[in-house]
């Protein structure tokens, strides 16, 4: 695998970071996960931006504009297509670099440290009931810190709600916080259908602005007349709905058949999710 290290591109095994780094240390850094699906990307522009907007909320900034980044992860793609196939997620991750003595406050005149590699991802998910790739998920309070919007390397908090989750045989974790209402899921944005209407949480820093969501959402406004709604949603309202899905970059829109081994609606794929993954599939690479 060729990968890439400020501003040169590597074998993976010759590229070296220091441990004195920040992202490291602190996990003082952003990070960024951008399908593509033979050579195109989805979402390539709403990605750099999230990222942006993160690394400026933390006056780090590693002076690559969008071109910069795109010509980056092209690279990547041509570089690893050969080895990884046609479905390639590039991961870009910057800290504020290398800092020897290991201060809490941000040192002045460091380096971001920026690094990118490719990775083989899932085919495209299909808009076939039989096709789907499904979930089984637990419910648990949000326990994580009041910056989620943030994209941060500090996983943490979402590694151990989805090792809650997984201990218990779930493949994901549906989140609520203190006073009830849904947050998101570990790596995931959360969707509930209910009598028709397509309902999410809205934005804030108790969840990250998922560009698939943001893409979703679009699309629905753009080429359906389905009735969405972003408002807050109650653990009854998640448990009586019709149907839920989780969003994120490699899942597209991920049916969940059952919470807390109780059966979602009927138990089965549903229609709204079937119309939705369809309009989603059509329209995604316009974003
Ligand atoms: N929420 C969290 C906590 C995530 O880590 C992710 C993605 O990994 C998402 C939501 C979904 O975001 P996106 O659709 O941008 O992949």
């Amino acid at each position: 695998t060729t990968v890439y290290l400020n501003g040169a591109f590597v074998p993976a095994s010759e590229a070296k970071i220091s441990p004195m780094d920040r992202g490291f240390l602190f996990g003082d850094g952003i990070y960024e996960v951008i399908p593509s699906y033979a050579g195109r990307f989805v979402g390539f522009g709403p990605h750099i931006e999230r990222m942006h907007s993160g690394l400026a909320q933390l006056s780090i900034d590693p002076k690559l504009s969008l071109a910069n980044w795109q010509s980056i992860a092209d690279k990547l793609l041509a570089d690893n297509r050969a080895e990884l196939g046609d479905n390639i997620g590039v991961y870009f991750q910057v800290s504020r670099g290398t800092d020897s003595k290991r201060g809490h406050a941000f040192p002045a005149n460091i380096t971001p440290t920026v690094f990118g590699f490719a990775f083989a991802i899932p085919p495209e998910p299909v808009a076939d009931k039989s096709k789907a790739t499904t979930y089984n998920v637990v419910t648990g309070q949000d326990l994580r810190w009041q910056r989620c919007h943030i994209k941060s390397t500090s996983l943490l908090g979402n590694v151990l709600h989805y090792q809650q989750g997984y201990s218990q045989g779930a493949q994901e974790i549906l989140l609520f916080d203190k006073d009830g209402n849904l947050t998101e899921g570990a790596a995931v944005n959360v969707f509930v259908v209910k009598d028709g209407v397509i309902t999410t949480p809205p934005l804030s820093h108790k969840l990250l602005p998922g560009i698939t969501r943001q893409i979703l959402l679009a699309i629905l406004a753009k080429h359906s007349n389905i009735k969405v709604e972003q408002r807050d949603i109650s653990e009854a309202e998640v448990l009586a709905a019709d149907e839920i899905w989780l969003t994120s970059s490699s899942k597209e829109i991920a049916p969940v058949l059952q919470v807390n081994d109780k059966a979602v609606g009927t138990g089965d794929v549903g229609d709204v999710w079937l119309a939705v993954q369809q309009l989603f599939s059509a329209h995604k690479f316009d974003y």
